[in-house]
């Protein structure tokens, strides 16, 4: 399905609930204002009303989208599972195994999978990747972490930063505070997406931290994406107003932070 999602082409929603919608469980800060949760809960987008959080419904994995992506030949890049954590503790981990596969014989396509639980994805990578005997993902297969705050920083990109992979990746949105310092984890990340939250209830993102990250990126050569300021900014501690009502329109952003860039794929 095609995406306003500015850092990809397609979004691949290959798991879903088996009567309709999606399911996902809540896990850190940055899921509060799930925007997942928002449209699972109107019937009108498809949703099925089921809050994100308790047991699990019974789900179903896509095979069929999956079996499709070897025989697309237009080179487009998927956002896999937008509307879940691929790597969530409910999902089964033969499901992950049939999804890399399915990425594996697909090298015309590039697979950007996101997950607020690296150490799940690690362990499910590693295991796949013992099981085909090679030593790291294919460059088609993107790995990324959800970096809201300082402590997620600290808790999860260490573990991304074990994955094998030509591209490991960090969205950094919702963006909750200013992470500081983040030289220590560059060197094992390739790109950063980060942004300021959007919809009813944003939290505020100053663009100084979305500064501080670009600056940091542009010292360290690492490439950074600034996808949106979001819906409720500050900038040089006053209110930053912008017409695109997500702060999504690059031309809005002040000058140093207008910077979208992709992932250098001869940087390993
Ligand atoms: S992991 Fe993502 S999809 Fe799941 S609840 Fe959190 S924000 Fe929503």
């Amino acid at each position: 399905m095609s995406t306003n999602i500015q850092w990809a082409d397609l979004t691949d929603n290959i798991i879903r609930t088996k009567d309709g919608g999606w399911w996902c469980q809540k896990i850190s800060p940055g899921c509060a204002n799930c925007y997942s949760e928002k449209l699972n809960q109107n019937s009108f987008f498809g949703g099925n009303k089921l809050p994100y959080s308790g047991q699990p419904p019974e789900l179903i994995l896509d095979t069929e989208a999956i079996r499709k992506w070897g025989f697309q030949k237009k080179p487009k890049r998927h956002f896999v599972a937008s509307m879940t954590d691929v790597f969530g503790e409910w999902v089964p981990r033969h499901w992950q195994r049939e999804m890399l596969d399915g990425m594996f014989v697909a090298t015309k396509q590039t697979f950007q999978i996101l997950t607020k639980r690296p150490e799940i994805m690690l362990s499910s990578i590693d295991e796949w990747l013992d099981g085909h005997g090679i030593d790291i993902l294919p460059n088609n297969i993107w790995v990324g972490t959800s970096i809201e705050n300082r402590q997620t920083l600290e808790q999860r990109s260490p573990i991304l930063a074990q994955i094998p992979a030509h591209v490991r990746f960090w969205s950094a949105e919702p963006l909750l505070e200013d992470l500081g310092d983040i030289s220590q984890f560059l060197q094992d990340i390739h790109w950063i997406i980060c942004g300021g939250e959007s919809g009813a209830n944003s939290r505020p993102c100053h663009l100084e931290w979305l500064q501080s990250i670009v600056q940091q990126c542009q010292s360290f050569q690492k490439s950074v994406f600034v996808k949106q300021v979001g819906a409720n900014a500050y900038f040089q501690q006053q209110p930053f107003r912008t017409r695109n009502r997500k702060g999504g329109d690059i031309s809005e952003f002040p000058m140093q932070i207008q910077v979208r860039e992709f992932p250098n794929l001869t940087c390993d």
